[in-house]
């Protein structure tokens, strides 16, 4: 299939191989050439629970009244990002419900000019949600530098089912809005939701390359026990480790991350995301007493100590033989 377009019908028959070593290896061939051997990581930080969404998969959706709420001070926000940019970070990612009171951008723009005021290279990438132009733009003059919003699946109908009230164009407007504005870009989806298809994950894949993206995010859907769609069974991390290493195909220079969802588990040389075309790695920087709330799939609670993590990711990363940056 070299030096051919992919066609979603060779996307299906790849994502249904036995042996998908040959695309895995390719994969490393494509991000090797592309990206060196830097692996990005990245800092977030979970900046409110709120959220007036209904996302069906969701632990934060706005009906989850188990679901505990909370809303970081801006002093608490800058506090993480000064811990993370000290800890030895370049990007910060700014990741939150879709909370009225950040919606308006006021907040996230005095966060963004503090953080440029202290050190004006480091990166800020916004995981806001579905932001107006005007917010958008605002934030984008304010210094943002990214943006991530998931397109979560490029099948209409499951989209709209799963999202009540919303669309799939709606999604695909804000990205191409995103986009214009003049941000890297970042979409993704979720893999192994209840009801998708093979079919459709090729569609996803050829959703962020249509939309150029220069970032995707692909991860297993986790079933989270307080949502409509509790009790449905975890996303493969096999499919989506294939869904990363397509999207590299289709996307040489994309920033691909071996995404929180799929964890370290997987981090051992050979088997890890980084040898099969993800070059990025998100690290939670949310103070502790917050982490435990912001439960979008269940997760064990872990402690925060943004040095020793950072520490401790870059030990591994330079132990495949690869640079942490
Ligand atoms: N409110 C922001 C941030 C969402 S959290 C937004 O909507 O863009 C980031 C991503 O987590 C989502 O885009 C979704 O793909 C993923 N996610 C949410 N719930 C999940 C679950 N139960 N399992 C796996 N991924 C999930």
């Amino acid at each position: 299939m070299k030096g051919k377009e992919l066609t979603r019908q060779d996307i299906i028959d790849l994502l249904k191989l036995d042996d998908f070593t040959p695309i895995y290896e390719e994969a490393d061939r494509i991000k090797c050439q592309q990206k060196g051997k830097e692996v990005l990581i990245r800092a977030i930080i979970e900046y409110s629970s709120y959220c007036q969404m209904r996302c069906q998969y969701c632990g934060i959706n706005g009906e989850n009244r188990k679901a505990i709420r909370y809303r970081m001070s801006k002093d608490e926000i800058l506090k993480a990002a000064f811990g993370a940019i000290d800890a030895g970070y370049r990007t910060i990612v700014l990741q939150g419900g879709e909370d009225p009171v950040f919606m308006t951008g006021e907040i996230l723009e005095d966060v963004i000019c503090e953080i440029k005021a202290k050190d004006k290279d480091v990166a800020i990438t916004l995981s806001a949600g579905e932001l107006s132009d005007e917010v958008l733009e605002k934030l984008k003059k304010a210094g943002a530098n990214r943006f991530l919003l998931r397109h979560e699946t490029a099948d209409r109908e499951l989209f709209a089912r799963i999202h009540p009230g919303k669309t799939l164009e709606e999604r695909v407007d804000r990205l191409r809005a995103i986009k214009s504005l003049g941000y890297e870009t970042g979409s993704g989806f979720m893999v192994g939701i209840p009801g998708q298809s093979l079919e459709s994950l090729a569609d996803d894949l050829l959703l962020i390359k249509e939309l150029s993206c220069d970032m995707a995010g692909m991860g297993p859907y986790i079933a989270h026990p307080d949502t409509p769609l509790a009790g449905n069974p975890t996303g493969s991390v096999e499919l989506t480790m294939r869904c990363v290493a397509i999207a590299r195909l289709l996307l040489p220079n994309a920033n691909l991350p071996v995404t929180t969802a799929i964890g370290v588990l997987d981090m051992d040389k050979r088997n890890s995301g980084f040898a099969k075309g993800a070059n990025v790695v998100m690290r939670k920087v949310t103070p502790e007493k917050y982490k435990a709330a912001y439960q979008i799939y269940p997760a064990k609670p872990v402690k925060t100590d943004i040095k020793k993590e950072r520490n401790e990711l870059e030990e591994i990363i330079k132990s495949m033989d690869l640079i942490p940056v």
